[in-house]
């Protein structure tokens, strides 16, 4: 079968490579048939992932067909023929995480292609239990499943009151898919942005209702949208450690501030602010199956449109030529998608 080996930064090989045999007991064989691209698979081209190591397949973010299903279930309702979303996070099922459900940080998480061998190939086998089926959603919508999950767990901590004024920092894919969470939570949903081709989007697209300059100075700007007052809930999804940092300061008195983007190294805060607001932080991280069943019941009853969202394609041949391009950000990447 096809396969998308990235050997080392820089460089990937499309290759042949044996396919998966019948699925054992708990599993299924499943057609890969879109692979989402996201930061992880840039970050990883780059060389630029901790804890990653090549060659790996990437792929995290998958259209699946079910091709062969081992023993199961039958209470999952799985069937040869389904369309699935993948949920690509591998939890032990035994920790203190798990344990409490929280099997999106499970102590010894393996997520598909990145920390093993991921999607990029024809047929992968994956557990049951990881496959969310859609009624109408499409091969593409599934393969963006999963990063809407992303923006749908961190609204989800932060438990949004319908008309609650709210700021996400940052309109990259993981912003867009908490700003489009937030605004079926009910919320006010103001997007702060430095990229005029960003914000662009957001606004034709997601019918934010107001956004600041993130090049100007942002509480006069938060106060003037927001009748003298900041935002009781903050999401920051730039992983940018200086938007981070200054995202304490944004937000209102009691309430509450996300991290859904996340740096490698150290972030400080000015205790006084911090609890002078008396402030609650959330680290949001990946999502749990909970968060796939919402998300493609969301996409199933038609409340998100996710059309506009694939602004690039590529067949396995054209991925190998064409991943260095879309690094640049004059190109204007929203979400590329590749087709087995
Ligand atoms: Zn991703
Ligand atoms: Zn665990």
């Amino acid at each position: 079968m096809k396969t998308i080996i990235l050997e080392q930064p820089g460089q990937f090989r499309l290759t042949e490579t044996e396919a998966p045999t019948q699925p054992g007991a708990g599993e299924a064989l499943v057609r890969v048939r879109r692979v989402g691209i996201c930061g992880t698979d840039l970050h990883a081209f780059r060389g630029r992932q901790p804890f990653f190591s090549y060659p790996r397949i990437l792929g995290h973010e998958l259209g699946v067909e079910i091709v062969a299903l081992g023993a199961n279930d039958p209470n999952l309702g799985l069937k040869v023929g389904d369309v699935c979303a993948v949920e690509p996070y591998l939890n032990c099922g035994q920790c203190s995480a798990c344990r409490r459900g929280k099997t999106n940080c499970c102590q010894n998480l393996k997520v598909l292609g990145v920390h093993t061998d991921g999607g990029m190939r024809e047929w992968i086998t994956v557990p049951v239990t990881k496959l969310h089926k859609a009624k109408s959603a499409t091969l593409d919508h599934l393969a963006l499943v999963e990063m809407l999950c992303i923006g749908a767990h961190a609204v989800r901590r932060a438990q949004l009151e319908p008309g609650e004024p709210v700021l996400v920092i940052g309109a990259g894919p993981i912003g867009l898919s908490t700003i489009q969470f937030a605004k079926l939570a009910g919320a006010n949903v103001t997007v702060m942005e430095m990229s005029d081709k960003r914000m662009e989007f957001a606004q034709r697209h997601l019918a934010i209702d107001q956004w600041v300059d993130g090049r100007q100075e942002p509480v006069p700007q938060l106060q003037a949208l927001l009748g003298g007052e900041l935002p009781t809930t903050v999401f920051d999804a730039t992983g940018n450690p200086q938007s981070m940092m200054k995202a304490f300061n944004l937000g209102a008195q009691g309430g509450k501030l996300v991290f859904v983007g996340l740096v490698q190294g150290e972030l400080s805060f000015q205790d006084p602010e911090f609890h002078r607001r008396e402030m609650t932080l959330f680290a949001s991280r990946n999502a749990t199956s909970a968060d796939f069943a919402y998300v493609i019941q969301m996409i199933d009853e038609g409340k998100i449109n996710l059309d506009p969202w694939i602004t690039h394609r590529a067949s396995p041949e054209e991925l190998i030529t064409e991943f260095a391009n879309w690094l640049d950000p004059e190109r204007g990447v929203v979400k590329a998608m590749l087709e087995f």
